[in-house]
């Protein structure tokens, strides 16, 4: 018999196959199956396992429970609110089973008279019949087996699951055997399937057992292709790009575990011993802090510099949580490039955030100086404060040509800004660091453009640091980010109150909310209230919040001081804003979204949220993240009266919980992987059967097989069939993996 590739199986149609002629290829070509490639790998969406069939004589109310019932009458009608329900009665031989469906009409056409189902639901008594709402269904037809795989079926393209079966089970069987392009002894030593085996036993296992035994082994070829083509890129940027290194010792002496990328082929002169010399700034800003760092930010700040120092460029993802002191990781990067005299540049996603990075920056570097001119010599004597300016789009013309003739002199050190920074006319003298605070918006192919633009005249990359503002579970950001390093601030600084968070259900609970935002800020503090999102365009999101600003200022709020912040404002006036909010001249914010990200005012101690049920888990607990940021106890509400639901799951993780990675894990089950891994189009490569949340041990041991496999050779000369296989299911859209914003 041959063996072959599992590819090639994309070069035969499924016209190949018995009975599949120019319609039911048309069909097929609807569920996205055009090749006995795409037959073999549509998977089961589940399994109707026979041995756990129960006769209906058997069953107590309240039982959840299989039935297989043949079908008696099937009955539609319309309730007088104008809602369709669906009747069916069918009988197992021995009992009679009632089933009824609300609000599926089409149930009506899919069940028939004569056929058998399976019905998959709770048992419940009626008026003494026995009956089951809204359960699981399946057709089964004729199919015989003890473990009946039930496939995605579309009733528009007018295929039956047991149609796909019969074409899968005859695809499956004129495959033979797989060549296998994972090595035995790994398979072995993680303890999978062959691929063949994999293959025959997800589509008819003899035990659920195997059933899910077939899916790891397929679930760990996603993950592994996916990792692997993060591999490769990463290990041909390390070997297509040459970066600086940077005059900096680890300075908080923490062993840096170096990757194995920065070892080997690559190896660098680690023979550099810690020294204050080299680290002055750094060293002397840290020291200046009335604080100290929590270990989790020295940690990060001695992984940064040991990447710093070595000639490949650092490609590193700072996660950490709402105020676990990211900012100043990213500013001791920036003071690591400027200490050697290159320049650092800090992009943020919006204009609000970019302005209040700026302030920052300003204020903690404000002394600090560094030596006169780049060119003139190491000894150079004379010095000069360190220079921080502000660019986006919004700058005026006058300013910016100032900012740009500062930025090719090398005049100015560090640079805050939005996208404009990387945008046509800006030329850096000497750019060493970027940090880019990304919330989600910046993927591979940003990544790239940044390369290119940031690259120095000599030719060589800066280092860079992405910050994301959101944690993403561990395995997610593995997946997406899967080509940067990971740090990860796993501490908050000491001295933090919890912030207490309610859910504000009721009318008397939202008075109480009232209540509580007056007496705060009779005692001198302040308060957020977030308006509802609404759907449309800024202008209708803006009007909406101008609304409440006035509803508030009228009723609610009546004699405080209110001030305004949506995203249809002109920056100066979004500035003004928020300066006199920072100066205690306003008592409540009332914004929009736009103060989701990375606003900090210490003093303001409640964060009202109206219509929560409207947002996400990583924004309401970002908004949520604006209070609690000094020492002093703060509130979060959530006022959701929303009377459709009395259960909201979202709403009830952030009550309970005030750590990200916790939410965001929570997030990733809720609402799966497909809204994390974002925009692409469906492909070869899409996740079917792995899943983020429950794989995470699988996506871990997939990128040690890849970090393995690739080594340093992006090629992948010693692994012929994983590499074809790669090429077979990389085309260039399908690299680029990014966070819906
Ligand atoms: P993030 O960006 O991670 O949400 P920030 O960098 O904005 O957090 O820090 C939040 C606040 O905590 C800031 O006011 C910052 O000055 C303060 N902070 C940061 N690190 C420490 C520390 N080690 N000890 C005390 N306060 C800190
Ligand atoms: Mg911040």
């Amino acid at each position: 018999m041959v063996i072959r590739e599992l590819i090639s199986l994309i070069e035969l149609p499924v016209t190949r196959l018995t009975g599949v002629g120019d319609k039911k290829a048309k069909s097929l070509l609807e569920l996205g199956i055009q090749s006995v490639f795409d037959l073999v790998t549509y998977y089961p969406r589940r399994y109707v396992d026979r041995s756990r069939q129960a006769a209906l004589a058997d069953l107590a109310v309240g039982e959840e429970a299989l039935v297989l019932a043949r079908i008696r009458r099937v009955q539609a009608r319309r309730t007088r609110t104008g809602k369709t329900i669906v009747e069916v009665d069918a009988f197992d031989g021995t009992g009679y089973l009632h089933v009824i469906f609300f609000n599926q009409p089409w149930r009506a056409k899919q069940l028939k008279e004569g056929v058998e189902a399976a019905f998959f639901g709770r048992l419940e008594r009626f008026r003494r019949v026995t009956q089951m709402s809204n359960p699981i269904v399946d057709l089964i037809g004729d199919r015989t087996g003890r473990i009946v795989p039930i496939y995605p079926q579309s009733e528009k393209a007018g295929l039956a699951s047991w149609e796909i079966a019969r074409l899968i089970e005859e695809a499956v069987a004129r495959t033979g055997d797989l060549l296998d392009p994972v090595p035995e002894r790994v398979l072995d030593r993680l303890d999978l399937l062959s691929r063949t085996v994999a293959i025959r036993a997800i589509h008819n296992p003899s035990t659920m057992a195997e059933a899910g035994a077939a899916r790891r082994r397929l679930a760990f070829d996603e993950l592994l292709r996916l990792q692997l083509m993060l591999r490769r890129s990463k290990v041909e940027t390390a070997l297509h790009s040459k970066g600086i290194s940077h005059l900096v010792n680890p300075i908080f002496g923490n062993r840096v575990h170096t990757s194995r990328l920065n070892s080997g082929l690559f190896s660098q002169d680690s023979s550099l011993e810690p020294s204050q010399e080299v680290n002055s700034l750094v060293s002397e800003f840290f020291g200046s802090l009335p604080f100290d760092l929590t270990g989790a930010q020295k940690r990060a700040l001695d992984e940064i510099a040991n990447d710093m120092r070595s000639p490949i460029p650092m490609h590193r993802l700072l996660q950490g949580d709402v105020g676990s002191g990211k900012t100043l990781v990213a500013l001791g990067m920036l003071l690591m490039a400027v200490q050697g005299r290159y320049q650092g540049a800090l992009m943020a996603p919006t204009e609000v955030l970019a302005d209040q990075h700026w302030i920052t920056l300003s204020q903690l570097l404000k002394g600090f100086t560094v030596p006169g001119s780049r060119d003139s010599g190491l000894f150079e004597e004379s010095e000069r404060q360190i220079r921080v300016e502000m660019l986006s789009s919004k700058t005026p013309t006058a300013a910016r040509r100032r900012i740009l003739e500062g930025l090719a002199s090398g005049e100015i050190d560090i640079v805050v800004g939005t996208h404009a920074l990387i945008s046509d006319g800006v030329v850096f003298h000497a750019l060493g660091a970027v940090v880019v605070d990304e919330q989600h918006r910046f993927g591979v192919e940003q990544r790239a453009v940044l390369r290119e633009r940031t690259r120095t005249g000599h030719g060589l990359d800066p280092d860079v640091l992405v910050m994301t503002a959101t944690p993403i579970p561990r395995t997610a950001a593995m997946t997406v980010f899967g080509d940067l390093d990971l740090t990860i601030l796993d501490e908050l600084p000491p001295g933090r109150t919890p912030i207490l968070t309610r859910w504000a259900k009721t009318p008397d609970q939202y008075l109480k909310v009232i209540e509580r935002v007056r007496t705060e800020v009779a005692n001198g503090r302040q308060a957020y209230v977030v308006c509802p999102l609404v759907e449309g365009s800024e202008r209708v999101i803006a009007k909406s919040a101008i609304d409440e600003f006035e509803r508030l200022g009228a009723e609610e709020f009546q004699g405080l001081r209110l001030g305004l912040l949506h995203g249809q404002m002109l920056p100066r006036d979004k500035e003004a804003v928020m300066d006199e909010f920072r100066l205690r001249h306003l008592d409540v914010l009332v914004a929009t979204t736009v103060i989701e990200v990375g606003v900090d005012v210490p003093n303001a101690t409640v964060m009202v949220i109206e219509n929560a049920e409207r947002f996400g888990i990583a924004q309401l607990h970002q908004l949520r993240g604006r209070v609690g940021r000094g020492a002093l106890k703060s509130y979060c509400y959530l006022v959701s009266m929303a009377d459709t639901e009395d259960a909201n799951p979202r709403l009830e993780a952030l009550v309970s919980s005030t750590d990200g990675f916790f939410l965001a894990e929570k997030d990733l089950e809720l609402r799966g992987e497909g809204t994390i891994l974002g925009r692409r189009q469906k492909g070869r490569s899409d996740l079917k059967l792995a899943s983020l949340s429950r794989d995470r041990d699988l996506v871990e041991i997939a990128q040690g097989v890849a970090r393995d496999t690739v080594g340093d050779d992006p090629e992948m000369a010693g692994h012929p069939l994983l590499q074809r296989e790669l090429n077979a299911f990389q085309d260039p859209e399908e690299s680029e993996f990014l966070f819906l914003s």
